[in-house]
């Protein structure tokens, strides 16, 4: 059992467990391990017997021996902190500044947020905050249809950037049949350095998912936030 899988043979389209739908239970994926010819079918949640949705492979095609991904479970483990710390808001805004403060048991890094959202449902709450609200992904594409306004994390793919004016652009969401489609555009004008740390964290991510925390707003048509410092950027499945 994985807690998510691939749409397409060639690895570019990863999807979660929580986000897929009914429509796909006849669906095949493949295994995160390009090595692995498991095929992989979806199994929804089950109230009876208390599983979390998840990709199990079907016993004619099974994950390689020692498939590390065989069982990979949500890296979040909800007992090591304590919910009623989680203030999302806040939180966001000590992102922006550069000032995240270290509060013992309060979820803060943008890896245990993104997989704790990836693990629940979005009309689920967490802290203080709906799930949609705090992550915006292709499971909440229906709810935004104006844009991402405000303080969210956005889940989104790198597109292009631009070495004269330090800018680089993303696209959301990222799964292009999406209707509500954005771009991204974050400036680094004054801060070349700030530049290329970004651009060489999300160069080359062949469309696998960036998260970005930020307080967007609308520029010149993009969506746009403040991007002070570089722990505002997170790739979760980066190879190294
Ligand atoms: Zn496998």
């Amino acid at each position: 059992m994985s807690f998510y899988a691939y749409r397409d043979k060639s690895r570019t389209q990863i999807v979660f467990a929580t986000e897929v739908t009914i429509k796909d239970i006849d669906t095949k994926f493949y295994c995160k391990n390009p090595n692995c010819d498991a095929i992989l079918k979806f199994r929804s949640e089950s109230s009876v017997i208390k599983k979390k949705p998840c990709f199990f492979a079907l016993s004619s095609k099974p994950h390689v021996e020692n498939c590390s991904f065989e069982n990979k479970e949500t890296p979040f483990n909800k007992t090591k902190y304590d919910e009623s710390l989680f203030n999302f808001i806040p939180l966001v805004n000590e992102y922006i500044q550069g000032d995240v403060k270290i509060i013992k048991r309060r979820l803060f890094t943008l890896s245990q947020i993104f997989f704790m959202c990836k693990s629940k449902n979005i009309d689920a709450i967490y802290g203080d905050t709906n799930i949609w609200k705090i992550l915006c992904d292709n499971r909440s594409n229906n709810i935004y249809k104006k844009g991402i306004l405000g303080e969210h994390l956005v889940e989104c793919k790198f597109h292009k950037y631009n070495p004269k004016e330090n800018s680089i652009f993303f696209k959301y969401p990222l799964d292009d049949t999406k209707n509500n489609k954005y771009n991204i555009k974050i400036s680094f004008a004054d801060d070349p350095e700030l530049f290329s740390f970004v651009r060489r964290k999300v160069y080359n991510t062949n469309g696998s998912p960036i998260v970005i925390v930020g307080n967007w707003h609308w520029k010149d048509g993009y969506l746009t936030t403040p991007f002070t410092n570089k722990h505002q950027v997170y790739t979760p499945f980066k190879k190294i």
